[in-house]
């Protein structure tokens, strides 16, 4: 049995596990609820038995373990997370075994497996940005994801797009994630459905529809559709344009469950972007590579990183991205 590391993507309704050897090899992949209602030590105990099993399964110790969590993170410690409702969790009380441990970003551990194997391998700077219940990014600096001085960075799903707009659950009014995310999509275009229709033939609960039906039906030309759609892009064209126009980037990966629309979203925000920075050319859109898996093998980078290996990925094959996905 070859050595591997445990990597976990702790999310806030599933976790995604699996086990990858020294040159990328997947041995397995899993998926276990993270039971949130049950509060933090409940979600805490689930980690360290899924750690367990996995490391079990794998017929031995593990080299190290890598954990992509949501909120504020160090490499050492789970500092704080609206979503899942812990506090200064060190990365030891998480993983049940005595081996070293690399705690990252969520968000951030995605956009190191998209810099290392994935759309961004041969990019030195550039923005992953996955679009999906909510929006974050990930600036990668010189192959790096960098969170800023507290961890804090990379937010711009809450950067104020239209301020005179719409309130976002964060407090803030007209958030870019309050006009593009992809529950943002489905429940404006719900919203506005049930509004137009008679309260007779069809209640609210009764037009709600996912952001992939909202896509489908800006293709076939719904004229309400077709607006929620443009708004989503104008919101997303702004705020690209400030972050293009603040860290040039090479390029802007687009992730999660909105790109996966293509060039239905890709190719009129290109536009968008073009025309607003009016002196000088936009960074090109690309699509993300490595799907719902970038969190799990950004962990498991970490794991091998924590292992001592720091130079883990770059020899990996890119063979790695057909590698079986998470269930
Ligand atoms: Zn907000």
């Amino acid at each position: 049995m070859s050595s591997f590391v445990v990597a976990l993507d702790v999310g806030g309704t599933s976790m995604k596990g699996g086990l990858v050897t020294r040159s990328g090899e997947i041995l397995r992949t899993d998926r276990r609820a993270t039971p949130r209602d049950r509060g933090p030590a409940a979600v805490i105990a689930t980690i360290r038995s899924f750690i367990d099993d996995l490391a079990a399964a794998g017929g031995g110790t593990p080299e190290g373990v890598g954990l992509a969590v949501p909120g504020l993170v160090t490499a050492e410690a789970a500092l704080y997370s609206a979503n899942i409702g812990w506090r200064d969790v060190p990365a030891t009380d998480l993983v049940p075994l005595d081996v070293p441990v690399m705690l990252g970003h969520d968000v951030r551990t995605g956009g190191l497996a998209e810099s290392v194997l994935g759309a961004g391998r041969e990019l030195s700077d550039f923005l992953f940005l996955p679009i999906g219940t909510g929006i974050a990014g990930a600036t990668i600096l010189h192959g790096e994801p960098y969170g800023g001085s507290a961890g804090w960075g990379g937010e711009i799903g809450h950067i104020p797009v239209f301020p005179q707009g719409e309130p976002c659950a964060c407090g803030q009014i007209g958030c870019l994630e309050t006009y593009a995310s992809a529950s943002a999509v489905a429940r404006r275009y719900s919203t506005r459905a049930a509004a137009s229709s008679s309260p007779a033939v069809s209640s609210p609960a009764a037009v709600f529809v996912t952001a992939e039906r909202v896509a489908a039906l800006t293709a076939s030309g719904d004229p309400l559709a077709m607006e929620v759609w443009g708004d989503a892009v104008e919101a997303l064209s702004l705020a690209l344009a400030t972050y293009t126009l603040l860290l040039d980037p090479s390029a802007v990966v687009l992730g999660g469950g909105l790109a996966e629309a293509g060039p239905l979203l890709s190719d009129p925000l290109a536009e968008r972007l073009q025309e607003r920075l009016t002196f000088r050319q936009a960074p090109p859109l690309r699509q993300a590579a490595l799907g719902m898996s970038a969190g799990m093998l950004g962990a498991a980078l970490l794991g091998w990183r924590a292992a001592g290996f720091t130079d883990a990925g770059t020899t990996w094959s890119l063979d790695v991205l057909k590698s079986p996905r998470v269930p």
